[in-house]
């Protein structure tokens, strides 16, 4: 027997036929004796709506009433959930966040998950009972508020699950079948890998791969959760085969490193679109201007991404470039104009439309020459970069987002990660 914890994205739940299918992969997995607690998503489109409506009610919500609106998609999807798998013969409730209870932090909209009890889940798991849980929300207990944990948060929830109960597995069920070299949607030859580190995943995540949020790779890895993704669109009733061809979970399996035996040196390429370039020309060159540059754009909640500062010419004054995302550039504009007023500089500039491509994978660590061959990749196809940043198994190029998946499809071939038969 083991203890598995089963979460399904919105297109996995997109209506109830797909509800019911999702629901297949359930009844398998508990007529093989297993134990399963499951986490649902909003209906796909849904979460987007509910923002939507948010915004239209008014641009400057309350983001405790945006959490109470939003978190409301999945509450509709784990009930669905509960009813078609009753319905199968399978026992099963629905939960929401607050009724297990999964405590956040009071950070409303971006909530972080701080403890969940496990007690009543193992109860109804030991009883045979299938727990439907409401993914990306919990509740901020001193003031009983429901929250939620930043879009895409289902992922998280689950994995804090599965840590919670102490799962065997966290399945990510979703509209692709693993993690592949790069977003099949953008690059037909992309590969489909067995496994990846958590590393790399985590830098695919950060990179922008929404396949899986940031957040639920740390804590898997924090917590040791054994972490896979897979379709649920595959047949529930085919033998359960790892692309290894060996018994086991097919999808990609996120783990160790140590676990992974063919280290490849660039193993991902990831596009995050819609990055915003700000410049600000001629700052002092003195200690205390960067913190208060970056101060206030974190004083108005923008998450700043690649930050270049140049070296000054004559030691007085300098540049520094950063990026926003373009849905934060005017708020990102505002602070700088007004509470950045402080700041001295001589113009500020910027431009929505950015792409950033990364060039991901630990075998960076070792080899010399990789960012070089993707700056030359890109020149042969006349594409200007216009910031670098690096980490130490991951390079990052800022384009124009015009060019962005050629880039991708380019980076990829240079890099040997085609499939060989496309
Ligand atoms: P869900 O609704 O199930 O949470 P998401 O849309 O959040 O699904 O994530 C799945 C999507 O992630 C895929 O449809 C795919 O387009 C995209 N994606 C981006 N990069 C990758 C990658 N490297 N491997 C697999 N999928 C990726
Ligand atoms: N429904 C939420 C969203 O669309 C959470 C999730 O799907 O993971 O962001
Ligand atoms: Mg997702």
């Amino acid at each position: 027997m083991a203890r598995i914890v089963m979460k399904f994205g919105g297109t996995s739940v997109a209506n109830v036929d797909k509800i019911r299918q999702a629901a297949l992969h359930i009844r398998r997995e508990i007529d093989a004796g297993n134990q399963v607690s499951v986490v649902v998503s909003a209906m796909a489109g849904k979460t987007n709506e509910l923002v939507a409506w948010v915004n239209e009610a008014s641009k400057f919500h309350d983001a405790r009433e945006y959490d109470a609106v939003v978190a409301s998609g999945e509450q509709v999807t784990a009930g669905l959930m509960a009813i078609v798998l009753s319905e199968m013969g399978v026992p099963a409730r629905s939960f929401q966040g607050w009724q297990i209870p999964i405590e956040t932090d009071d950070a409303h909209g971006a909530a972080r998950i701080e403890n969940i009890d496990p007690s009543m889940l193992i109860d109804r798991m030991d009883k045979g009972m299938v727990c439907v849980i409401t993914g990306f929300q919990g509740i901020y207990p001193p003031t009983g508020r429901i929250t939620t944990l930043g879009r895409g948060g289902s992922d998280t929830s689950a994995v804090a699950v599965a840590a919670a109960v102490k799962a065997d597995r966290c399945d990510i069920y979703t509209d692709v079948d693993g993690v592949y070299t790069t977003d099949p949607r953008i690059a037909p030859k992309a590969r489909r890998m067995a496994r990846i580190s958590f590393e790399e995943m985590l830098e695919m995540a950060s990179a922008g791969a929404k396949v899986l949020m940031i957040r639920s790779v740390e804590m898997a890895m924090a917590h040791s959760v054994r972490l896979c993704v897979r379709s649920t669109f595959d047949d529930p009733n085919a033998p359960q085969v790892t692309p290894d061809g060996v018994p086991g979970v097919p999808g990609t399996l996120v783990c160790d490193e140590e676990e992974i035996m063919e280290k490849q040196i660039v193993s991902g390429i990831t596009l995050a679109r819609a990055e915003a370039k700000i410049t600000l020309r001629g700052v002092k060159d003195k200690p205390g201007v960067a913190a208060a540059v970056f101060g206030a754009l974190a004083d108005a909640n923008i998450v700043v991404d690649m930050i270049v500062q140049n070296v000054s010419d004559d030691g007085a004054r300098t540049d520094i470039t950063f990026t926003v995302p373009d849905s934060d550039y005017d708020k990102a504009m505002r602070a700088l104009e007004t509470t950045g007023s402080a700041i001295e500089r001589e113009s500020i500039s910027g431009s929505k439309g950015g792409a950033k491509i990364s060039v991901i994978g630990v075998g960076m660590r070792s080899h010399a020459g990789v960012a070089a061959s993707m700056f030359r990749a890109l020149a042969e196809k006349g594409i200007n970069i216009q910031l670098i940043t690096t980490s130490e198994i991951k390079t990052s190029v800022l384009i124009d987002e015009e060019y962005a998946e050629l880039a991708v499809r380019v980076l990829h071939t240079y890099y040997g990660l085609d499939k060989q038969d496309v």
